[in-house]
């Protein structure tokens, strides 16, 4: 078959095209044939290297892929040949503490697909059967693959480590970014107020298409005068929760933007890690800094259902031919994407 393989780190030119023999499934495992390929910023940083990280070179990459089971190992139950299928991200060992309460990012065998070990940039994926989710009918292959990684690590901000409640207002950080977007989603059908921050006036309408209230073009001056103008219309002092993985570039701002007993919420600092807090504004104003990486497989099974109700739905900036991955990664390192860049088959 054929897949992506990365043996060194660098530019476009380190996504290799090579022909590997067909994985096969093992005890309790399903080979999928992959349809779609969801794209993630985690597959940029994969491609480039991560300073003081070590990836397992060779590597096939590739996230959040779905596709069509083609084969059963033994013993391996819960879907059959033929079905739809997104293939979690994230993948654990299913017996620990951890795992047996959908705490699965904890679990010390937690790894993620594409990163950890080989991922779906490839004809062909073998997983876990337990670690498939059936795709509900009327969700289009790349609708499917735009949910993973994305949605879950939002679910995890917004839904588990925020929890968003009724009449809260919330600020999202980078809001094209496609974790941004599904915040945005979660927190609106939580039933709260949504102000994102975007950098391209060209974002402005597509963030309220995507459920935003209010969307501040941070490029036009500091995003907390204008955020200060809709919270004094409101009534308000402060947003209660925060959710920023832009990092060292707005990270302290978010902070002071929340209310009292607000919370930070945070998966990643695409602008650095590296900053200075003053701990005072964390205890004088009784506030909650949240970390997440990735979420759990329950939490993906919701969204998933979510999806196929209609009540969610997937942003998809482009689609591009499986062979265009090199392409697909310099459009997320562009940032000129609103939603994801997601690889088809077709
Ligand atoms: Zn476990």
């Amino acid at each position: 078959m054929k897949a992506w393989r990365i043996d060194s780190h660098g530019g476009s030119e380190v996504l290799k095209r090579v022909e590997i023999e067909q994985p096969k499934p093992g005890p309790g495992e399903a080979r999928v044939d992959v349809r779609a390929l969801g794209l993630n910023h985690l597959d940029l940083w994969v491609r480039k290297g991560v300073p003081g990280h070590q990836f397992p070179l060779p590597l096939i990459p590739g996230t959040d892929a779905v596709g069509v089971v083609a084969e059963l190992g033994p013993g391996a139950t819960g879907v059959k040949v033929g079905d739809r299928v997104i293939v979690s991200p994230g993948s654990s060992c299913g017996e620990c503490a951890a795992c047996r309460s959908e705490n699965d990012p904890l679990c010390a065998k937690y790894g993620i697909r594409g990163e950890t070990f080989d991922g779906g940039g490839a004809d062909s994926i073998v997983a876990p059967a337990r670690e498939l989710i059936p795709i509900p009918d009327g969700v289009s292959f790349a609708d499917a693959a735009a949910i993973g990684i994305p949605y879950v690590t939002a679910w995890s901000m917004v839904v588990r480590k925020a929890r968003v409640v009724p009449g809260e207002y919330v600020l999202i950080q980078a809001g094209g970014s496609s974790v941004s977007i599904a915040a945005t989603q979660l927190a609106k059908i939580h039933g709260a107020t949504v102000i994102t921050t975007v950098g391209d006036d060209a974002k402005i309408e597509k963030s309220k298409a995507a459920g935003a209230d209010h969307v501040i073009n941070y490029r036009k001056g500091p995003f907390r005068e204008e955020l200060k103008t809709i919270l004094k219309a409101a009534g308000r002092r402060g947003v209660e929760v925060a959710i920023d993985h832009v990092g060292k570039d707005t990270f302290v701002d978010s902070m002071r933007s929340l209310a009292v007993g607000g919370r930070l919420a945070t998966c990643g600092a695409t602008s650095g890690g590296d900053v200075t807090i003053d701990l005072k504004l964390l205890f004088f104003k009784n506030l909650s800094l949240l970390g997440t990486t990735m979420g759990a497989r329950a939490d993906l099974a919701r969204i998933v259902k979510l999806v196929g109700e209609g009540k969610l739905k997937p942003v998809i900036d482009r689609t591009l031919p499986f062979a265009k991955l090199g392409e697909a990664l310099d459009l997320i390192e562009s940032r000129k994407l609103f939603g994801k860049v997601v690889l088809t088959r077709d």
